[in-house]
C-alpha cells in the first residue's frame, strides 16, 4: 500500500524562508503548569534571553552564541517566573526568558541585538532563528496580556507559557498569532511591486496587509491589492508562510493574477507602486540594478515570492 498523495517530491517553499528552521519538539500535550520549573532544574536546559525586542548573544571567537545555561543566566536579572518552555531539542529543554539588564550594562562578551538584525545578518543558525521566532512571539504576548481581557484582573501564566488563566473569573487566554497576507500580483511578463514609506532606500516589495476577522486568505489578498493598488485580482494561489515575530504574526505568501492594468496607488500607504518586467526584477534580486533598486533580503518571504516568479519562466 502506498501512502503517497502526490507524485512529485515534496518540496515546501516555506522551508526556505527566515525563521522557518525551528527544530524544537514542542510536546504540546505535555505542558504542565510546573513545566518551566522542571525544565530549569534539568542541567541540560538551554535558555534564550530577551530584553525589549533584543536577543542577548555571547560573543565567542567571532561567533555569536544565543544559548545560556540556567545558572549562567542569573547575572542578567532573568525573571524565571515569566519564562516560557519552547519544548525539547536533542540536547534538552529549550526556554525563552525575559532578562532585565539594559544593553549598555552588559559585559563586553555579551551583546543585545534586535531580532531583525539577528535574522537579517544571519547571526545565529536557522534552528536558533526558529526558536527566536517562537520565544519572541510568546514573550511579547505575555508582556502585553498581563490582565484578563474579560474582567480586567491580573492573569497568571500556565502550561509552560502557552496559556494565561484568570483566577478572578476563570477565563483561559491563549497566545495569539496574527495572520498577514503578502502577495505578489503577476502576469507572465510583469509583476506589481510597491514602496512603503518606511522602506530602505531603493527597496520595492510585494504588497501586504492584515487578514481581518471573517475573511478568507484569498479574500484578504484581493481586498488589500484593490485598496493599495487599485488592481482587481482573479485567481489567488498560496505559496508559502513565514513566522514573523514582530510581534506575533504569520506571513502568508500568495500569488495573484491581475484583471486590470491601471494602478491607483493608495499614497497614504505607499510612496510608489508600479509594474516591473521580469528582467528588471532579476537585476533587483541580484543587486545589479542600474538605478540601485532592490528587493527584500533573502530571509524575507517577499524575496522568495519574487524569486519564485522570476525563475518560473
Ligand atoms: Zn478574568
Amino acid at each position: 500500500m502506498s501512502f503517497r498523495l502526490f507524485d512529485a517530491p515534496l518540496r515546501e517553499p516555506s522551508q526556505f524562508v527566515g525563521f522557518a528552521g525551528n527544530r524544537i519538539d514542542r510536546q504540546s500535550e505535555n505542558r504542565a503548569d510546573d513545566a518551566v520549573e522542571k525544565a530549569l532544574a534539568d542541567g541540560t536546559a538551554r535558555l534564550m534571553l530577551m530584553h525589549a525586542g533584543r536577543l542577548y548573544l555571547k560573543l565567542d571567537d567571532e561567533a555569536f552564541d544565543p544559548w545560556f545555561k540556567a545558572d549562567e543566566s542569573q547575572a542578567f536579572e532573568v525573571s524565571l517566573g515569566q519564562g516560557v518552555l519552547l519544548g525539547f531539542s536533542e540536547e534538552g529543554p529549550v526556554l525563552a526568558m525575559p532578562a532585565g539588564v539594559e544593553p549598555e550594562k552588559l559585559p563586553e562578551t555579551v551583546k543585545a541585538i534586535d531580532y531583525r538584525s539577528v535574522y537579517m545578518q544571519g547571526l545565529v543558525d536557522e534552528a536558533a532563528a526558529g526558536a527566536l521566532a517562537q520565544g519572541a512571539a510568546l514573550l511579547a504576548w505575555h508582556a502585553s496580556h498581563a490582565f484578563c481581557s474579560k474582567c480586567g484582573n491580573r492573569s497568571e501564566m500556565r502550561a509552560g507559557g502557552y496559556r494565561r488563566h484568570c483566577p478572578s473569573c476563570g477565563t483561559d487566554h491563549f497566545p495569539r498569532t496574527d495572520p498577514v497576507a503578502i502577495m505578489l500580483t503577476a502576469t507572465r511578463e510583469k509583476c506589481l511591486l510597491g514602496r512603503g514609506r518606511h522602506f530602505a532606500p531603493g527597496m520595492y516589495s510585494a504588497l501586504a496587509g492584515f487578514i481581518e476577522p471573517g475573511e478568507t486568505i484569498e479574500a484578504a489578498v484581493r481586498r488589500e491589492t484593490l485598496e493599495e493598488a487599485g488592481i482587481r485580482l482573479g485567481r489567488v494561489v498560496y505559496h508559502a508562510s513565514q513566522p514573523w515575530p514582530f510581534p506575533y504574526s504569520l506571513m502568508i505568501g500568495c500569488f495573484g493574477e491581475p484583471l486590470n492594468e491601471d494602478i491607483q496607488a493608495d499614497l497614504n500607504e505607499l510612496e510608489d507602486c508600479r509594474w516591473f518586467f521580469r528582467e528588471e526584477v532579476r537585476t533587483m534580486l541580484d543587486r545589479t540594478h542600474a538605478g540601485g533598486l532592490i528587493t527584500p533580503p533573502k530571509g524575507a518571504i517577499a524575496h522568495h515570492l519574487i524569486r519564485a516568479w522570476v525563475d518560473s519562466e
